[in-house]
């Protein structure tokens, strides 16, 4: 009953923001799942960066790639980056609900990651952290107390400063134009979930904002298809991200089953 009422006040919060963005040509739904999509490629390039350039992590390197994905993202400090953010925390939010049990599974409990409802508030918290003027409201709203709120500050100044120490070496002075493949390939069943993915420059725009900062020993792949599950993964061995259109077709599933009316 507690996270279903955080449930419906993230809901009119979401509603608000929602509201004040510019509308293109995206539907909400087609909007909330590019979103949601962009903020699973950020946390995968983070798995790739641990890999490529062989990043020592204290800690779960599950939450460590949430945590750079957010920071990353609140970096941009654009309206669409924050809209992104909004959006995944609030997916882990209906998706912890969706589970629909008061009961954690073993399985949950000893996976590699937090719960959906743990994601969901460390991206408010490191929200909040950075910009509680721009951020408070929501994370009042999703019932982040406040005291908790103050020392997501900590929690934020905590994970940039780790983050950029350890990738400081790393950094390139002006961007360079290391190759990355790209390809979208064509979706045969989920047609749309492709083409929603190819026509917003999904990958081009992940590699210009994050990858392009570093300097990479090897050349990344990156890849889109139909996998037959819903799923995206860093795999280490070809060096490649892969990004499964039934995972963008899940989160248009989300939309429309709980929030679209
Ligand atoms: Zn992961």
């Amino acid at each position: 009953m507690r996270r279903l009422f955080f449930i419906i006040v993230f809901l009119t919060s979401f509603q608000t923001v929602a509201f004040a963005q510019e509308k293109n040509n995206l539907s909400d739904a087609q909007e909330f799942a590019l979103n949601n999509s962009i903020y699973v490629l950020y946390h995968e390039i983070a798995h790739l960066l641990i890999s490529k350039l062989d990043i020592p992590i204290l800690g779960r390197e599950e939450n460590a790639a949430d945590n750079f994905a957010t920071l990353m993202l609140l970096r941009a400090e654009t309206e669409q980056t924050d809209n992104v953010l909004i959006d995944s925390a609030y997916g882990w939010f209906l998706s912890s609900e969706n589970a629909d049990t008061e009961v954690y599974s073993d399985d949950e409990l000893y996976g590699e990651h937090n719960l959906d409802i743990q994601r969901a508030f460390q991206i408010v918290c490191l929200m909040v952290g950075k910009d509680p003027d721009v951020f408070g409201e929501i994370a009042n709203e999703v019932g982040l107390d406040k005291d908790r709120q103050e020392d997501c500050e900590d929690d934020f100044k905590q994970a940039e400063k780790s983050w950029d120490r350890v990738l400081a070496p790393y950094v390139n002075e002006k961007p360079d134009n290391l190759k990355i493949n790209i390809r979208y390939d064509r979706g045969y069943g989920l047609v749309s979930a492709g083409a929603l993915l190819r026509d917003n420059k999904f990958f081009e725009s992940a590699i210009d904002n994050i990858l392009r900062k570093y300097k990479l020993p090897s050349q990344p792949n990156m890849r889109s298809k139909e996998c037959h599950e819903a799923n995206a993964y860093y795999d280490s061995w070809t060096g490649e991200i892969l990004f499964c259109y039934e995972l963008v077709d899940d989160f248009i599933q989300m939309y429309e089953k709980n929030i679209a009316e």
